[in-house]
């Protein structure tokens, strides 16, 4: 567990970061196995910079997929019997929303092992202190 204890401020379009975080955690819980936990963290990898990230410990995402997986309507399962619902639009939007502010998006992933989104969005400058 990490704790991030102080204050990370951004300035940000509140509905459309939001917007963002619920598409990881959507997808976070969609792709997890049952009764495992989802991680939400915050950090500061560098100064200046903040870092949301969400990560699932659940199937990952299959190597030859990765390079899609910002490419409308990809989806890795694209059977029309797969279990999972999704318009395969959710990631490229959040990008989208997460490079209109500045920042950027990504991912890792290991297949068995899980995956773990974060974007990074520039701290708010504040000349007080
Ligand atoms: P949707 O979830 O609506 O299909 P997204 O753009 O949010 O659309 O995701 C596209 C695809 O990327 C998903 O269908 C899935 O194949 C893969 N994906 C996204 N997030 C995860 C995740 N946390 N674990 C495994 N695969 C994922």
């Amino acid at each position: 567990l990490n704790i991030y204890t102080q204050n990370a401020w951004i300035q940000a379009d509140q509905e459309r970061i939001l917007q963002v975080l619920a598409n990881l955690l959507s997808n976070a819980a969609k792709f997890s196995h049952p009764q495992t936990q989802v991680e939400i963290d915050l950090t500061a990898p560098i100064e200046g910079v903040f870092r949301i990230s969400v990560r699932d410990f659940g199937e990952g995402i299959p190597s030859d997929f990765q390079s899609q997986i910002f490419s409308k309507f990809a989806q890795a399962d694209n059977s029309s019997t797969r279990s999972k619902g999704g318009s395969g639009l959710g990631l490229v939007i959040s990008k989208e929303i997460v490079e209109k502010h500045g920042g950027s998006l990504n991912f890792v992933s290991k297949r068995g092992e899980g995956s773990t989104f974060y974007f990074d969005l520039p701290a708010l400058r504040r000349d007080t202190e």
